[in-house]
């Protein structure tokens, strides 16, 4: 059983992130995998899981958030193994600081390496990042400008909009992946779906060809206009 857990989406599900869990447990279910998805709400133990799914919120809910996973096994669990896809604020909690509104420091749970302060404007709008040679498309609505350690590796290289800094976006650790791309990411990318799959599931998957596929290219096409 692929147990997926959405942590908080009463807090982190501003931005329709928790269609990441549908995505995933849809394309577990049309290669045979049996799954489940366990919304783990703010009053909820974090449960085991093979893989935690953080969504996008506002600055509030956002500290709440922390705040909360810090005093809870989460932490724990992931340095045991379990692994994480992160988007926007679920990637900024994640680092060891973050600013939010007013420009106040927050500590977030330190499992990467990753600072982010509040940049002078927000970033809206197409967020395209070059991920292992293909095209993550999204959008993305943050204050966020995000620095990386030393050691930490970027999830891709920023094409359209701003990710992290402009320049890169998101991370990629061995335990937690991380991007600032909405949309669902996972819907609107098939391909990196299936690899955030395989990584939870811990096996290469076989194609599965959907529509999503097609919408994908589209989309792809449309934005390298
Ligand atoms: N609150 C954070 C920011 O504005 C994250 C926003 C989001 O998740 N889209 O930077």
């Amino acid at each position: 059983m692929l147990t997926i857990a959405l942590i908080y989406p009463e807090l982190l599900g501003t931005y329709g992130d928790g269609g990441n869990a549908m995505v995933l447990a849809e394309r577990a279910r049309r290669r045979g995998f049996e799954s489940e998805i366990v919304d783990v709400g703010i009053a909820d133990e974090v449960p085991d899981a093979a893989i935690y799914l953080l969504g996008g919120g506002e600055d509030g809910p956002q500290r709440l958030g922390a705040d909360l996973l810090r005093a809870s096994s989460f932490a724990a669990r992931v340095r045991d193994g379990i692994f994480v896809f992160a988007v926007c604020a679920g990637l900024q909690l994640l680092g060891t600081s973050f600013c939010v509104e007013g420009d106040d420091e927050y500590e977030g749970l330190g499992l990467v390496d990753a600072t982010t302060a509040r940049g002078e404007t927000r970033s809206v709008g197409e967020l395209v990042v070059r991920v292992d040679g293909r095209a993550l498309a999204g959008f993305e609505n943050h204050g966020g400008r995000t620095t990386l350690g030393g050691d930490v590796e970027a999830l891709g290289v920023v094409e359209v909009g701003r990710g992290n800094n402009g320049v890169v976006d998101g991370f990629r650790t061995p335990a937690i992946w991380a991007t600032y791309a909405h949309g669902p990411v996972l819907a609107m990318n098939p391909w990196f779906a299936d690899k955030v799959l395989g990584r939870a599931l811990g096996r290469e998957l076989e194609p599965l060809v959907t529509v999503a596929d097609q919408l994908y290219e589209e989309r792809v096409a449309a934005l390298a206009r």
